[in-house]
C-alpha cells in the first residue's frame, strides 16, 4: 500500500467544503428513507456541480446492446489516428443509483489523462434489474469492446465491485483478459459482516444502512457470499494487474486494504494507493481538488504500460515519428499540427510523457533557470507558484500542454525505438519498438536530448551494495529516507538540489563530494496571486520573459576572462560561501579549483547550510570501493549505510549510440559518433536523410534555458520537411561539407575557451566539446530558424 497526503492550506480549504457540502447534501438522502427514483434525481441534480473535463468530447453510443456514453480527449484534427484500446467504465451508486452522466467529471477526466476512449455504461440497476443483470450488461459490453482492441476495466463503489466481477466471469467463460483493473473505493464485499459496524470518521457519502439496503435490492434471492456479489470472497488467482485507490475517511478503506491483500495472495500485480483523509471516490472532484487530478494521473500512468503490454503490435506508415516524449518532443509536436501535419505517433519509452521531468522526480527537483523562460514562446505557464519551478509543476505544464494541444491520440507511451534504418529507395524511415510494432515515416524526429541515460559510478563493488540503491534519474519515492543513513555519491546540479530535502529526513547523510563547483545565490521568489493574474496578460508575460532572457544571456558573458560579468559572479560566489558556510576547514574544502563555467554553475541557497547541519558530513576523501554494509574510501574508513544514492549524471557518450540507427549507406549512427558526435547545427546529420535530431551536439548551454535552443531547431526541421515538399522529392539532407565546415569553425571557437579547462560531461571520450554551443542565443537561433538549404543536398 502507497500513501499520498495533499499539503496546503488551499487544498484542505477545498477539500472541506466539498466534504461538508457532501455530508450536508448528499449523504442524508442516500437513505433508506428516501425512495430510489428520488435518489436518482437527486444525485443527478447534485451532479452538476462537479466540474466536467474541459477538451473532452462526449457521444452517446451503444455496446453490446446496451446504452452508455463515449468520453474522448477531443484532438484538433478529427482524423487523427487513435491507438487501438479503450476504458470501459462502471459508474458507482450501490447498483441502485448513478450513471454516465453522473459520474462525468470522472470519466472525461480519466479519457483526458490516459488519452484512451472511454466507454462509460449505462447498466441496468436493482431494484428493477436485481444480479445478474448488470453483470450481464457489463460482460456484454466489455465483449464489444474486446473485439477492437484491449480494454482497461475500471469503476467506482459499487461500479469497482461490478468490475472485479466482470473480469471474474471473464476469466471462468476463458475470454480475454482485460489489459487491467482500474478500482475506485470498490465495494468487493457484500456481506453485512464487512460495512463497519460504527460509522467512520469523515465519511461523506455512505451509511451503513444505506449500504444494506441497496445490497439487499441488488441481491435479490442471491446470497451474498457469491463470489460475483463478494469477489473478495472468490478466487482471485490469474487477474490482470489491478490499481486500488482509496481515502482514509471511508467505509471501504477496509474492503480496499483486504482486496489489495487478497489479490496479492493470489499473485496478482496489484497496487492500492491511500489518500489520506480523503473520502469515497474523491476522484469524482477533479478540477477542483489536487488530490483527485494527481490520482487519476497516477491510474494513468499504471493503465499505459498495461495496455502497451496488451496491444497487438502496429504496421503502420506516417509522416513524421517523433522519439521521445519530453520538451523538444512535445514542442515539434505541437508545431506539426500548427503547420497543419496531423499525420505523426510521439513514441515514448517512458509510462508517461515529460522525458527529463520524468526520469528526473528526486525530492527537491527544479529548473534552475528562471520559470518564464522555462515556457515555450508560443504558450506562457501563469500558473507557476515560484521563480524557479518544481519538477512536479514543470510536469504539470507539460501534461497541460499536451491536453491543450491534442497530442494525446498521438501519444504511444511504453513504447522503446530500438531500431531505425533509412530506405533509400522508398525515402521513409522504417522504425521497430521493443514491442514488436513497425512504422514507416518520411520524417524521423529525434527528441530523446542527451541526459536521458542514467549514469552509474564506476566503483568497485556497487553491484554488492546490500541495502537500497538509487539514481537520481530513476527516483524510486517508496524507498525511506527518514531517520536512516544515506550517503549521496556527487555534487553536480542534481545533488545539490536533493541533499538539502534528504538532509532534513535522514538521520545520517554522508555526501561524497570529487570536485568542489561553483555555487551562486539562486534569486528565487513566490509568485502570488497578482503575480499569476499579471500573467495571464499575453505582453506582460512576454515581457517578464524577454527581460529574464536577457539577463541569462548576460550570464554568457561570465564565461570569457576578464569580462566584467565574470568578475561579477566570482566574487558573487565568493561572497555566498562566505556567508553561508561558516566554517573555515568547510569553505576551503568547497572551494573549487577549476574555472568557473567549465562545468555547470550551480544556483542554489540550501545546499551549502545543508552541508553544515549536524547530521550531514561532506566526505571529499576518495571512494575507495563499495562493500555490501557501506562505502570505503582510500583512507580504509568504511561508512555503513542503509541508502545509497547516485547523483553521478548521464552518460552522455551514448547519445543516440545505443539505438541502431543506420543512414542511407547503411551506416551505424553510433559508429559515426564513435570519436565525438558531431551534426550540422545540432540539427541534421550527413549521410542520414530526413532524420532530425532536437538538442543534438553541440546545443547545449550553460547559461540560460534549453527551450531557446529547441524552439529554432523546431523551426529547422519543419522548414526542411516543408521544402522536401514543395520540391516534391523524396529526402533531404546535409551536404558532408557543409557540416565539417561548421563544425570545424565551432571547434576553434571552443579551443582554449573555459569548457576545455576541466573535465566534465560537456566533453566527448576524446576530450572535444561535443556539448556546449560557444555563442549567444540570439546568434544560434539566427542561424538555425531558417535553414540555408545551399548546405542541403536534395534526392
Ligand atoms: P553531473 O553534472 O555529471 O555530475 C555528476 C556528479 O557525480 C559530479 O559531482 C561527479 O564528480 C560525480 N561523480 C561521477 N562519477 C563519480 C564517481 N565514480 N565517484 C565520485 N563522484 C562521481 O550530473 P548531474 O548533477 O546529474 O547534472 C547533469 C546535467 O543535468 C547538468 O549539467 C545540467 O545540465 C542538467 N541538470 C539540470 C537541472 C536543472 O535544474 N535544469 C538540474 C539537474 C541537472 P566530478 O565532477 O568529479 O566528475
Amino acid at each position: 500500500m502507497r500513501t499520498f497526503s495533499s499539503p496546503g492550506w488551499l487544498q484542505a480549504c477545498s477539500a472541506a467544503l466539498l466534504r461538508g457540502t457532501l455530508q450536508a447534501l448528499l449523504k442524508p438522502v442516500f437513505s433508506p428513507r428516501f425512495s430510489i427514483p428520488f435518489q436518482r434525481r437527486w444525485l443527478r441534480g447534485l451532479a452538476h456541480s462537479t466540474l466536467p473535463a474541459r477538451g473532452v468530447r462526449r457521444e452517446a453510443a451503444q455496446l453490446g446492446g446496451r446504452p452508455g456514453e463515449w468520453l474522448r480527449a477531443r484532438s484538433a484534427a478529427p482524423d487523427a489516428p487513435i491507438a487501438p484500446g479503450a476504458v470501459l467504465y462502471l459508474h458507482g451508486g450501490a447498483y441502485c443509483v448513478g450513471a454516465p452522466a453522473t459520474h462525468r467529471a470522472l470519466t472525461g477526466r480519466l479519457a483526458l489523462a490516459t488519452g484512451l476512449p472511454v466507454f462509460a455504461l449505462d447498466y441496468r440497476l436493482a431494484p428493477e434489474h436485481p444480479f445478474p443483470a448488470g453483470l450481464d450488461d457489463a460482460l456484454a459490453a466489455y465483449r464489444a469492446l474486446r473485439a477492437q482492441g484491449p480494454v482497461v476495466l475500471a469503476g467506482d463503489s459499487a461500479g469497482g465491485g461490478l468490475a472485479l466481477a466482470c473480469a471474474l466471469a471473464l476469466r471462468e467463460a476463458g475470454d480475454a483478459a482485460p489489459a487491467a483493473l482500474y478500482l475506485i473505493s470498490p465495494w468487493a464485499d457484500m456481506r453485512a459482516e464487512a460495512a463497519p459496524a460504527r460509522p467512520v470518521p469523515g465519511e461523506a457519502m455512505l451509511s451503513q444502512a444505506w449500504v444494506l439496503d441497496c445490497a439487499a435490492k441488488y441481491l435479490g434471492k442471491t446470497a451474498p457470499e457469491h463470489p460475483w456479489c463478494s469477489p473478495l470472497l472468490a478466487d482471485l488467482r490469474g487477474l490482470p494487474p489491478t490499481l486500488i485507490q482509496a481515502g482514509t475517511d471511508e467505509m471501504l478503506h477496509g474492503q480496499a486494504l483486504a482486496l489489495e491483500a487478497a489479490l496479492r495472495a493470489a499473485g496478482v500485480a496489484v497496487r492500492c494507493e491511500v489518500d489520506q483523509a480523503r473520502w469515497h471516490v474523491f476522484q469524482l472532484h477533479g478540477g477542483a481538488l489536487a488530490s483527485a487530478d494527481a490520482a487519476l494521473a497516477r491510474a494513468a500512468a499504471f493503465i499505459a504500460p498495461q495496455m502497451a503490454a496488451a496491444r497487438a503490435p502496429v504496421q503502420a506508415t506516417h509522416e513524421v515519428v517523433i522519439m521521445g516524449a519530453g520538451m523538444s518532443g512535445l514542442c515539434m509536436a505541437i508545431q506539426l499540427k500548427r503547420a497543419g501535419m496531423h499525420d505523426f505517433v510521439l513514441l515514448e519509452k517512458q509510462t508517461g510523457l515529460g522525458g527529463t521531468w520524468w526520469d528526473n522526480r528526486y525530492p527537491g527537483a527544479h529548473v534552475d533557470v528562471p520559470a518564464p523562460a522555462y515556457a515555450f514562446s508560443f504558450a506562457a505557464n501563469p500558473r507557476w507558484t515560484r521563480r524557479f519551478a518544481s519538477a512536479p509543476e514543470i510536469h504539470r505544464y507539460m501534461q497541460d500542454l499536451a491536453l491543450r494541444h491534442g497530442l494525446l491520440p498521438h501519444l504511444r507511451l511504453g513504447t522503446a525505438v530500438q531500431e531505425a534504418g533509412f530506405d533509400a529507395a522508398s525515402g521513409q524511415w522504417a522504425l521497430r519498438t521493443d514491442r514488436g510494432d513497425h512504422y514507416r515515416a518520411r520524417h524521423f524526429v529525434c527528441s530523446t536530448g542527451p541526459l536521458n541515460q542514467p549514469r552509474w559510478p564506476d566503483i568497485p563493488g556497487l553491484a554488492e551494495f546490500q541495502g537500497e540503491r538509487l539514481h537520481s534519474a530513476r527516483w524510486d519515492a517508496t524507498v525511506p529516507l527518514q531517520g536512516r543513513r544515506v550517503a549521496v555519491i556527487g555534487t553536480g546540479s542534481t545533488a545539490s538540489q536533493l541533499v538539502a530535502p534528504i538532509a532534513a529526513q535522514a538521520g545520517q547523510l554522508h555526501v561524497f563530494q570529487r570536485t568542489a563547483n561553483w555555487v551562486l545565490p539562486r534569486l528565487d521568489r513566490r509568485y502570488f496571486g497578482i503575480d499569476r493574474l499579471l500573467a495571464r496578460l499575453p505582453p506582460y508575460s512576454a515581457a517578464v520573459r524577454w527581460a529574464w532572457v536577457q539577463a541569462l544571456e548576460w550570464g554568457r558573458r561570465g564565461f570569457d576572462e576578464g569580462t566584467l560579468a565574470r568578475r561579477g559572479m566570482l566574487a558573487t560566489a565568493a561572497a555566498h560561501r562566505q556567508r553561508q558556510v561558516a566554517d573555515p576547514a568547510l569553505r576551503a574544502r568547497l572551494t573549487p579549483s577549476y574555472p568557473l563555467g567549465c562545468k555547470r554553475i550551480i544556483y542554489s541557497n540550501d545546499y551549502y547550510p545543508a552541508l553544515g547541519r549536524p547530521n550531514t558530513e561532506l566526505v571529499t576523501e576518495a571512494i575507495a570501493r563499495i562493500s555490501a554494509r557501506g562505502i570505503v574510501t582510500a583512507d580504509g574508513r568504511e561508512r555503513p549505510l542503509d541508502v545509497l544514492v547516485c547523483a553521478t549524471g548521464f552518460d552522455t557518450q551514448q547519445l543516440l549510440a545505443s539505438l541502431q540507427i543506420r543512414g542511407q549507406q547503411g551506416q551505424l549512427l553510433g559508429e559515426v559518433w564513435r570519436a565525438s558526435p558531431e551534426a550540422y547545427l545540432g540539427c541534421t546529420v550527413a549521410g542520414f536523410p530526413n532524420l532530425y535530431l532536437m538538442l543534438g551536439p553541440n546545443t547545449a548551454t550553460g547559461h540560460t534555458s534549453t527551450l531557446l535552443y529547441i524552439e529554432p531547431q523546431v523551426q529547422h526541421a519543419l522548414a526542411c520537411m516543408r521544402e522536401l515538399r514543395q520540391r516534391g522529392q523524396q529526402w533531404i539532407a546535409v551536404r558532408p561539407e557543409a557540416q565539417r565546415a561548421y563544425n570545424e569553425g565551432l571547434q576553434a571557437r571552443l579551443r582554449g575557451s573555459v569548457w576545455t579547462q576541466c573535465h566534465s560531461w560537456y566533453q566527448g571520450a576524446d576530450g572535444r566539446v561535443a556539448a556546449i554551443f560557444p555563442g549567444f542565443t540570439a546568434e544560434y537561433q539566427r542561424r538555425v530558424r531558417r535553414p540555408d538549404f545551399s548546405a542541403y543536398q536534395f534526392g
